[in-house]
C-alpha cells in the first residue's frame, strides 16, 4: 500500500470522531434524523478545524444505504465509494485552485440531472471565497432553485469576503479552534495507532505550534514521525522539524528576563541565532510561552499548553511576575513580531526587544524613572555652558559638572586609576542609565591615554559596543566620568572583530598589561 498522509488516514469518518465542534455534529445530526437539512450549508472557520471533514460526512450521512441515528454506516457501498473519492455524486470543487470558473459553468450544466447512484448530488466547494465573481453569480442562479436533489455544502476561511447575496441563502456553521487539551488527545490517541513513542513535551510543542489547527497539528506528528528513525518522538525531533526553541529554552530566556542577567540574555539569543533559529521563531515562542505563564497566573490551568516537566518552572516564574509586568511584555514582544516584518536586521530587534523587557522588570529602573524629572529641571541652568552644537535632548538628560560638589569622588592622579575604578564607575553609570551599563559593562576599559578612554569589546559583542559608540551614549558615560573624577575624557570605542586585533592595533594593551596586568587578568 502506498504511504498516505496521517491527516487522511485519521481523518474523522462520521460525527462522533469530529473533534471539538459537537455544536456543529449535533445540529446536523439532529437535521438529518428529522430529514430537515438546508439545501446550502456555508461552513466558516480557521485552517484545519474540520470543514471539509465534516462536509465529506454530511456528503456521506446524506448517502449512506444504512444510515444510523443520523451518522454514516461507513460500511455501505456509497459510504465506501465516498471515503474512497470514487462517488459520482460527491462532486468536490476548490475555488482556490483556478478560480472555479470551468467547474461552476459545469456544475450549471450538470446540475439538471439526478443524482447516478445516490440520493443526493452533494457539491462540497473548498474556499468559496476565491470564486470570481462571474462564478459567483452562476452559483447564484442554482441557490435561487436548486433542485430537490441537491446538496451544497461550501467551506470557506474568510466569511467576510463571500458575497452577500450567497451568504443569505445558506445556513451557516461556524467552526472553532480546536481547545488544546482536545488536539492533544487526538495526537495520542494517532501515536498509540500508529505504536509512536511520544513525549509529554513534544506533544505540547506540537500543539502550540498548531494553534487550533487539527490538521497541522497531524501534519506536524506525521512529519516528526518520519524524522525519527525508532518510532520514538521526543522534544529534540519536533525542534528538527518545527525549528522551534523548545520549553527549556524559552523558559531559560524568561529566567534571564526575570534575574536582569543581561549577558546571559545576549549571550543565549547568540546561541539560539547561531542553532539556525529564526527571530520571528523565538519572538513568537517567548510570546507564546508568557501566555502560558499568564494563563498560569490567572488560575485558567485546562488552558495551559506546557509539558509536565517545564510546568514546576513555568508556576515559579508565574510567581516572580506581576500581571502587569506580563501584559507589557507581551506588549513589547508583539510590536518586535510585527517591527520584524520591515526589518533587515532581525537580531538587533530581538536583542533589543528582550533587553527592554529586562528593564521593564528592573524594579531599581522603576524606582528611578521618576526621580529623573527634578533631576533635569535642577539642572536646566547648566544647558548654557554646553556647546551650542550639541542637541537640547542629550543636554537634558546629562548632568552637568558644574552642579556637583568640586571634590572629585574619584582621585585620578595615575591613568591606572580609571582602571581601578572601573566598577564605581559603573556603577555610577548604572544609576544614570541602566540600558547604558548593560551595554558598558560588557567590554573593558583598556586605559587612558592622552585624555581618551579606549573601552574595548570582543567579538562576540559588536551589538553592545555600536551601542556605546552611540553619541547620547557616549555622553552619558563621560559626564559620569567628568562628575566622578573632576576630569573630562573622550571616549574612544574599540570593537575587536578578530581577538588579538586590539593589541596589534594599541601597543598601548601591551603597555597597560605591564603596569597593571594585574586588574586586566580579573575576570
Ligand atoms: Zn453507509
Amino acid at each position: 500500500m502506498s504511504y498516505k498522509a496521517m491527516y487522511r488516514v485519521f481523518r474523522p469518518t462520521d460525527f462522533n470522531e469530529l473533534v471539538g465542534q459537537e455544536h456543529i455534529s449535533t445540529t446536523l445530526k439532529n437535521a438529518l434524523k428529522t430529514d430537515r437539512l438546508a439545501h446550502a450549508y456555508l461552513f466558516c472557520g480557521p485552517r484545519g478545524t474540520g470543514k471539509t471533514s465534516s462536509a465529506k460526512i454530511l456528503a456521506k450521512a446524506v448517502n449512506c444505504l444504512n444510515p444510523i441515528d443520523g451518522e454514516p454506516c461507513n460500511n455501505c457501498a456509497n459510504c465506501q465509494a465516498i471515503n474512497e473519492d470514487r462517488f459520482p455524486d460527491v462532486i468536490e470543487i476548490d475555488a482556490a485552485t483556478n478560480r472555479g470558473i470551468d467547474e461552476i459553468r459545469e456544475l450549471r450544466d450538470k446540475i439538471r440531472f439526478a443524482p447516478a447512484n445516490g440520493k443526493k448530488k452533494v457539491y462540497i466547494i473548498d474556499e468559496v471565497h476565491m470564486l470570481t465573481n462571474e462564478a459567483f453569480n452562476a452559483l447564484l442562479k442554482t441557490l435561487e432553485e436548486p433542485p430537490e436533489y441537491v446538496l451544497f455544502i461550501m467551506a470557506t476561511t474568510e466569511a467576510n469576503k463571500v458575497p452577500l447575496t450567497v451568504l443569505s441563502r445558506c445556513q451557516r456553521f461556524d467552526f472553532r479552534q480546536i481547545a488544546p487539551q482536545k488536539i492533544k488527545e487526538r495526537l495520542q490517541y494517532i501515536a498509540n495507532e500508529e505504536n509512536l513513542q511520544i513525549t509529554d513535551e513534544a506533544l505540547s510543542l506540537i500543539v502550540r505550534r498548531a494553534d487550533g489547527g487539527l490538521r497541522d497539528a497531524i501534519g506536524l506528528l506525521d512529519q516528526c514521525a518520519a524524522f525519527s528513525a525508532d518510532g520514538n518522538v521526543a522534544s529534540e525531533q519536533v525542534l528538527a522539524v518545527i525549528g522551534s526553541l523548545g520549553e527549556e529554552n524559552t523558559a531559560a530566556l524568561l529566567t534571564a528576563i526575570i534575574q536582569n542577567d543581561y549577558n546571559d540574555l545576549f549571550i543565549q539569543i547568540d546561541e539560539y541565532l547561531s542553532m539556525g533559529k529564526e527571530c520571528g521563531v523565538i519572538l513568537w515562542e517567548l510570546l507564546n510561552y508568557l501566555r502560558q505563564i499568564m494563563l498560569l497566573k490567572i488560575k485558567q490551568t485546562d488552558m495551559v499548553v506546557l509539558s509536565e516537566d517545564i510546568l514546576p518552572r513555568a508556576q515559579a516564574q508565574s510567581r516572580q511576575i506581576s500581571l502587569k509586568q506580563l501584559t507589557a511584555l507581551i506588549d513589547r514582544l508583539s510590536k518586535a513580531r510585527s517591527d520584524l516584518r520591515f526589518a533587515e536586521q532581525g537580531r538587533i530587534i530581538v536583542e533589543t526587544a528582550l533587553l527592554e523587557c529586562a528593564l521593564l522588570l528592573n524594579a531599581a529602573y522603576e524606582e528611578e524613572a521618576p526621580k529623573e524629572t527634578p533631576h533635569i529641571v535642577k539642572k536646566a541652568p547648566a544647558t548654557k555652558h554646553t556647546p551650542a552644537s550639541e542637541n537640547t535632548a542629550s543636554q537634558a538628560s546629562v548632568p552637568s559638572a558644574q552642579n556637583v560638589s568640586d571634590t572629585p569622588k574619584i582621585a585620578l592622579e595615575k591613568p591606572e586609576d580609571i582602571l581601578k575604578n572601573w566598577d564605581k564607575i559603573l556603577n555610577a553609570i548604572r544609576t544614570e542609565s541602566i540600558q547604558v551599563y548593560a551595554f558598558l559593562k560588557e567590554g573593558r576599559a583598556m586605559g587612558l591615554e592622552n585624555d581618551e578612554l579606549i573601552i574595548k569589546f570582543d567579538s562576540k559583542h559588536k551589538f553592545h559596543s555600536n551601542k556605546i559608540n552611540q553619541n547620547d551614549n557616549k555622553k552619558i558615560i563621560e559626564s559620569v566620568i567628568e562628575r566622578l573624577t573632576q576630569r573630562k575624557v573622550r571616549l574612544k570605542i574599540y570593537y575587536e572583530e578578530k581577538d588579538g586585533d586590539f593589541a596589534a592595533k594599541y601597543d598601548l594593551a601591551q603597555k597597560a598589561k605591564e603596569v597593571f596586568g594585574d586588574i586586566l587578568e580579573e575576570e
